[in-house]
Order: structure tokens, then C-alpha cells, then sequence
């Protein structure tokens, strides 16, 4: 089996650390004999200088004809980029997990959690317009949308700690969070092995720091994930080290959680490991898409080597480390094709 991945390495520290993720996919297709076409596409302020469009219709093209699409960050027309590919392509669960890392300093030890976010709706559809001295945005929230992510936060509860926030606030936006809690509800009746509760928004973003090791799965709409994943990247130690995957029915995408990082672009500080750490998320979703067994063995070598390359202290400045970019991306490409199970 081939599997085509469209590559997008984007804009700021993007083609730094995509090219370490290229890097560490060519040993993974060497150790565990998967096979990868990985095409190359320009999508981002880049795309935008040279083609007119962030997203163009070629790169659009490309991306409709892979199996899976991996993305470094883009800088400022992420909106025209991220926005309009998880509307496009319908990728509505934004996973983006948060745990303790070997050797890395992080608020509280033993954090695992998942923040399942909607990601197609609410804020985020770009609704807005000026009405006179005013200007208005639309939050659209519907039921379908609604349990739609919720049955895929329950059902990974059910391979995890079996416990699923909902986080809303429902008290102010009554009828669109209203909307959004009673799906849930809803859908929670069919997991009845799975403990529910419900935190307003303020709430949770306390308690991520208070007690964070305390959640398992959070799931909520759209702006408050984007808001809760950032926080909760930072409690585990830095954004530098999230990854995420934008998943739908028979397509997904996967892209660090951080932005583009004009500040240290081009200097060979950028940490590699969200990104890398993101081709793990997307070995995982082709385990379980392709029923491939090979990529779900070849997601923990991916894993091992970050984490030995961490427990090794082999680490980017922003955390405390003096390895530069390239260094700790050849250290993890050899440590894949070195993997004994
Ligand atoms: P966006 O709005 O697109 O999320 P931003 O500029 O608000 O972008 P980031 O680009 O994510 O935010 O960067 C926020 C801070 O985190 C910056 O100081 C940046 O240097 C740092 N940072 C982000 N990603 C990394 C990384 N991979 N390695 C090291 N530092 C990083």
C-alpha cells in the first residue's frame, strides 16, 4: 500500500521543522517498509506572494488526491489557509492532546488530557459585517455539528479514562451553547460507561492550571478549544511541543498546534517536536483508517524517539536545551530507523 501525503511546509519556522518531520516519515518508511509519496505544495503567505492565492487551485488539487495532508504553521493568511481546508474538506474534530514529557518542566506531573474541538462552526466561519457605527459576527452552532463531535470525544473517552468534559457557557450564550451542552447530553446516553460533567469555560481555563492531570477528554466549540488548547499546550510545556490532527470521515490533516513563529524563523531555534510529534497523530489515524498495523508500530517508534531524545536532554532553547533545529531532527530520523520493538 502507498500512501500519497500532500506536504505543506508553509511559512516562519514551517520549512524548518517540516523538513525534519519529511525526515524522521523517510525513516519510518525505511524501518517499518511503509510506503510514502510525499508531493511537496505551496500554501500560506508564500502561495500568496507567488500565486496571487494563499490556498491555490494546484496545491488544492494535489491535496483533494492524497490520502492525508501533513501542514507546517502559516503566517498570516492562516485564516484563508486552515479556516477554509477544515470547511473545504470537512475536517470537523480538531484533536489536540496535552501531556507530560520526559524532562520537561511542566505546572503539574502526569498530564494526559485530549481537548476534542469542534472545528468547523461557531466564530470561526468568518460570518461578519458592519451594520453602521457597528460591527457584527455570527456564532453559528448546530445540532448535527454538535453530536457529531461529541460521538467522537466519547468514543475516544472509551479507549481512554472514560471521562468527558463538556466545556460551554451556556449561563451567557444560552441558546447557541445551550444547543451545544443538550447534543452532548444527548449523545452521552449511548456511552453510559463514560462519566460526563460540565465546566463553564472561565472555569476550565482555571482548572487547567489548578488541576490539570484531573481531565481526560474536554470537548467544546470551536473558538473556546482554540483558546483552551494554546493554555493547555503551555501547562505541559510549551507550545513547541503540541501537536494536533484535523480529522473527518476519510480525510485528515495534520499541523503543529503553534503559529509560524516570525520571531525565531530562520535561526534554527524551532523546536521540531510538535510537528514531529504530529506525524504521529497521523501514523495513528492511518493505523486506524487503513486498518494498517504497520503504522500503528511505527507511531510508537516516532513516539520512543522523541522521548528518548527528550530523556537524553536533547532540547531546543525555548526549553531550556542548546540543540539546534536540524540536530534534534536527525537525532529523532536515526532513532526511528534504529527501533526495536
Ligand atoms: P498564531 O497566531 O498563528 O498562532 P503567534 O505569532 O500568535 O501565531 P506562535 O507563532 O505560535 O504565535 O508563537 C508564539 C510564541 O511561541 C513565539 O514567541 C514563538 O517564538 C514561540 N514558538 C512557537 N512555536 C515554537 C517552536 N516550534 N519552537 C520554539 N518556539 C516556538
Amino acid at each position: 500500500m502507498t500512501y500519497k501525503i500532500s506536504v505543506i511546509p508553509g511559512d516562519g519556522i514551517g520549512p524548518e521543522i517540516t523538513e525534519c518531520a519529511v525526515n524522521s516519515l523517510k525513516s519510518v518508511s525505511e524501518r517499518f517498509k511503509i510506503d510514502f509519496k510525499m508531493i511537496e505544495v505551496k500554501a500560506g503567505d508564500i502561495a500568496l506572494k507567488e500565486f496571487g492565492k494563499a490556498l491555490p487551485d494546484s496545491t488544492l488539487n494535489q491535496i483533494k488526491s492524497s490520502d492525508v495532508c501533513i501542514k507546517g504553521p502559516v503566517g498570516e493568511s492562516a485564516m484563508e489557509v486552515i479556516v477554509k481546508m477544515r470547511q473545504l474538506f470537512d475536517l470537523y474534530v480538531n484533536l489536540r492532546p496535552a501531556m507530560s514529557l520526559p524532562n520537561i518542566d511542566s505546572l503539574k506531573e502526569n498530564i494526559d488530557l485530549v481537548i476534542v474541538r469542534e472545528n468547523t462552526e461557531d466564530l470561526y466561519r468568518g460570518l461578519e459585517f458592519n451594520a453602521g457605527e457597528s460591527a457584527v459576527a455570527l456564532r453559528t452552532i448546530s445540532k448535527k455539528a454538535s453530536k457529531r463531535i461529541a460521538e467522537y470525544a466519547f468514543k475516544m473517552a472509551m479507549k481512554r479514562r472514560k471521562k468527558v468534559t463538556v466545556v460551554h457557557k451556556a449561563n451567557v450564550l444560552k441558546i447557541t451553547d445551550g444547543l451545544f451542552v443538550e447534543s452532548v447530553k444527548e449523545i452521552s446516553k449511548q456511552f453510559k460507561e463514560v462519566e460526563l460533567s460540565e465546566l463553564y469555560v472561565d472555569a476550565c481555563a482555571m482548572n487547567l492550571i489548578r488541576n490539570p492531570e484531573d481531565f481526560d477528554v474536554i470537548v467544546t466549540t470551536n473558538m473556546f478549544g482554540d483558546i483552551l488548547s494554546d493554555e493547555a499546550a503551555q501547562v505541559a510545556g510549551g507550545l513547541g511541543l503540541a501537536p494536533s490532527a484535523n480529522i473527518g470521515e476519510n480525510f485528515a490533516l495534520f499541523e503543529p498546534v503553534h503559529g509560524a513563529a516570525p520571531d525565531i524563523a530562520g535561526n534554527g531555534t524551532a523546536n521540531p517536536i510538535a510537528m514531529i510529534l504530529s506525524i504521529k497523530l497521523m501514523l495513528e489515524w492511518l493505523s486506524n483508517n487503513k486498518k494498517d498495523e504497520k503504522c500503528l508500530n511505527a507511531a510508537k517508534a516516532v513516539e520512543k524517539a522523541v522521548y528518548d531524545s527528550l530523556k537524553n536532554n536533547i532540547k531546543t532553547k525555548e526549553i531550556g536545551g542548546t540543540k539546534k533545529t536540524k540536530e534534534i531532527g536527525n537525532i529523532i530520523a536515526s532513532s526511528i530507523l534504529n527501533y526495536k520493538s
